[in-house]
């Protein structure tokens, strides 16, 4: 029989957990905030669909992604939430907008212009992102703002349903930077009628942290998934986040090494003493990086070293001692009470949070939990 995979290497995704995670926001920002739950890149590696239908499950209203091609893959999967793609859509890919219904970011007149050529019929729906002072996309005077809002209302192809921006220093101590982003933000809402729009510029630093108005809704990215937007908001959250990622593998060789004997490419790994050396089915192009050499796992009660270079596809862990084939270990989550969390994995990699769970690969499954058990086995390799 046809299993969903053959390889003692996953992703274990704690729903059960992202539940917590939302439910738990929801509460700090009050019933009148709504939820739009960010499951860009894969859901931040944990899985877009499965992640998705939890949040909306208990309370998001909406989705968001960053490109066209995401939403139109949770469209695919049944999911008929609206759907936000806050990145730039290419003007001349409206029409497959329109047919999905998913809803684009306008970015500036000279892309509304553009994108009026490309529609034939129906309308596409918009939401408008200022920059106020992130510099990377949206509008950034009110002339424009103006301009692209007056567009809109003479022109039959356009809906404009929100109004948007993204704060770049919202999880630092100081909030300098921010109070005069928030503050630019409310200065250019005034150049248009937005009573009837969708205003949001909060992502999961600004709404567990400040106690200003969030407007209508919030992006929820990073703290959805249980992690802290940074270190430094570690010391003050509103409530407990609950990390819902972890990695596991399994022992698939073990042998006893003598002193002198080496370990990997490069031989770089000299056996200090007779040595029990495992081998784990994950190497770099899971994502577990050849800059994880000398990384530690959690294997048999203990925490244990890698050694030796990280290949493309194994690694090889030092033992306390004899350890059977077959034995769990734990490369990011929980085992016995020890814990490599994915904040231990970035400050290794010299990294943010963020990338860790992003890097970990397409070819390693994910195992998604409810209520403890497991309701679904993803093999994006062998779908
Ligand atoms: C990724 C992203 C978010 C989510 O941010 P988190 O810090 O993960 O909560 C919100 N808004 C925009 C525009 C984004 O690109």
């Amino acid at each position: 029989m046809l299993s969903d995979f053959y390889r003692d290497t996953w992703v274990e995704v704690n729903l059960d957990a992202i539940t917590h995670n939302v439910l738990s926001m929801k509460k700090h920002i009050g019933e009148q905030v709504d939820i739009i739950a960010v499951v860009k890149a894969n859901g931040y590696g944990h899985g877009a669909v499965q992640v998705a239908k939890t949040a909306l499950d208990v309370g998001a209203s909406m989705l968001a992604v960053a490109f066209l091609d995401e939403a139109i893959a949770l469209r695919k999967a049944g999911i008929d939430a609206p759907i936000l793609v806050m990145g730039a859509t290419r003007p001349s890919d409206v029409e497959v907008a329109i047919q999905f219904n998913i809803t684009l970011t306008v970015f500036s007149i000279d892309w509304l212009m553009e994108a009026n050529q490309f529609i034939s019929s129906d309308k596409v729906h918009l939401h408008i992102k200022v920059d106020t002072g992130m510099g990377r996309l949206g509008v950034r005077e009110k002339d424009e703002l103006r301009r692209i809002f007056s567009y809109q209302e003479s022109s039959s192809h356009f809906e404009i349903d929100g109004i948007f921006t993204h704060f770049a220093t919202a999880d630092e101590n100081d909030s300098l930077y921010f109070v005069e982003q928030y503050e630019k933000f409310e200065e250019l809402l005034t150049t248009i009628p937005h009573q009837q729009l969708l205003v949001h510029c909060a992502n999961s630093a600004a709404a567990l942290k400040y106690q200003r108005k969030l407007y209508n809704a919030i992006r929820l990215g990073i703290s959805m998934y249980g992690l802290t937007p940074s270190i430094e908001m570690k010391q003050e959250l509103p409530f407990e986040l609950k990390e819902a990622f972890s990695l596991q593998t399994k022992l698939v060789h073990v042998k006893k090494i003598s002193k002198g004997e080496k370990v990997s490419y490069g031989a770089t790994y000299e056996a200090k003493e007779d040595e029990w050396i495992g081998t784990i089915p994950i190497g770099y192009a899971d994502g577990w990086i050849r800059r994880l050499k000398d990384f530690e796992v959690l294997v048999g009660n203990t925490r244990a070293p890698l050694v030796g270079r990280i290949c493309m596809d194994q690694c090889m862990v030092k033992l306390p001692n004899h350890i059977p084939v077959g034995t769990k270990v734990t490369l990011i989550g929980e085992q016995n009470g020890h814990v490599i969390s994915i904040d231990d994995v970035a400050k290794r990699l010299d990294t943010i949070n963020y990338e860790v769970p992003c890097m970990i690969t397409l070819r390693v499954p994910r195992i998604f939990l409810k209520n403890m058990r497991i309701i679904e086995r993803v093999n994006s390799i062998l779908p």
